[in-house]
């Protein structure tokens, strides 16, 4: 479905990617492990048009996308939940909601009722403005106002930093659900072993490089991949 093949993404003269290839087959989770400042976000983003990748080629549905700007990204499939979750802390859990859906014509009713069903919290606390909800809250607003825009291809960029446990596991467990309803998911992760537990193939980037991908079986079992990201 996605193919990114050989990026190389600048920060002026800073080259933060070096000849990235990722592949994201449809209905499948793909993740993305390394640790801080290997390139995951700066990934992220290339795919979702914030940043340009200076070489290379980024294909989705069999067209050339490399450089499309995100709200063309948006209509054609593709949305990002940003790291840090970005969610509009001054509007009401609603109004972020609808911001989701901006780019859509027609009635967006049915959307809000089936994101207000599998977030039964973001409807109870709906007239509340969006800064006021829990860490946890905010994520779950976050991916609601993204499916909002109904994407074949969900970015997760760390959905789960800074929550507690037991948060974290309601997060990767709404993630598994939202693909098996049909949605692809790429997903950035510090929390490896959760996200190799959900995921189907995963990458794992060193100073703007793949070094090792593979089944996310394969490398839940991998000495190395334990030594550096498991924590054992
Ligand atoms: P983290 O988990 O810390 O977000 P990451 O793997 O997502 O890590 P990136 O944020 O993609 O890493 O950063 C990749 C490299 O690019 C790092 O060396 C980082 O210092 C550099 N970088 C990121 N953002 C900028 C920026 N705005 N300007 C210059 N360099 C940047």
């Amino acid at each position: 479905m996605l193919s990114v093949n050989n990026i190389q993404t600048y920060y002026g003269n800073i080259q933060a990617l070096k000849n990235v290839s990722i592949e994201v087959p449809q209905g499948s989770i793909v993740t993305i492990l390394g640790a801080n400042g290997a390139g995951k976000t700066t990934t992220m983003k290339s795919i979702a048009g914030v940043l340009k990748p200076k070489q290379g080629t980024i294909t989705f549905l069999d067209e050339d996308i490399t450089n499309k700007n995100p709200d063309e990204l948006v209509r054609k499939g593709i949305s990002l939940v940003p790291e840090g979750r970005a969610i509009l802390s001054g509007m009401t859990v609603l109004e972020n909601l609808e911001m989701g859906a901006y780019q859509r014509k027609g009635s967006i009713k049915q959307d809000l009722d089936k994101v207000m069903e599998r977030f039964p919290i973001l409807k109870e606390r709906q007239s509340q403005l969006g800064g006021t909800l829990s860490g946890g809250q905010q994520q779950m607003l976050a991916i609601a106002r993204a499916l909002m825009a109904k994407p074949k291809l969900l970015l997760l960029d760390e959905p789960s930093m800074g929550l507690a446990p037991l948060i974290v596991k309601d997060i990767f467990q709404i993630v598994k659900e939202i693909n098996e309803e049909g949605t692809t998911v790429l997903l950035v992760e510090q929390n490896a072993r959760q996200a190799l537990k959900i995921a189907d193939h995963a990458y794992v980037l060193e100073t703007g490089r793949v070094i090792k991908s593979g089944s996310a079986k394969e490398l839940l079992k991998d000495s190395s991949i334990k030594e550096a990201y498991l924590g054992h």
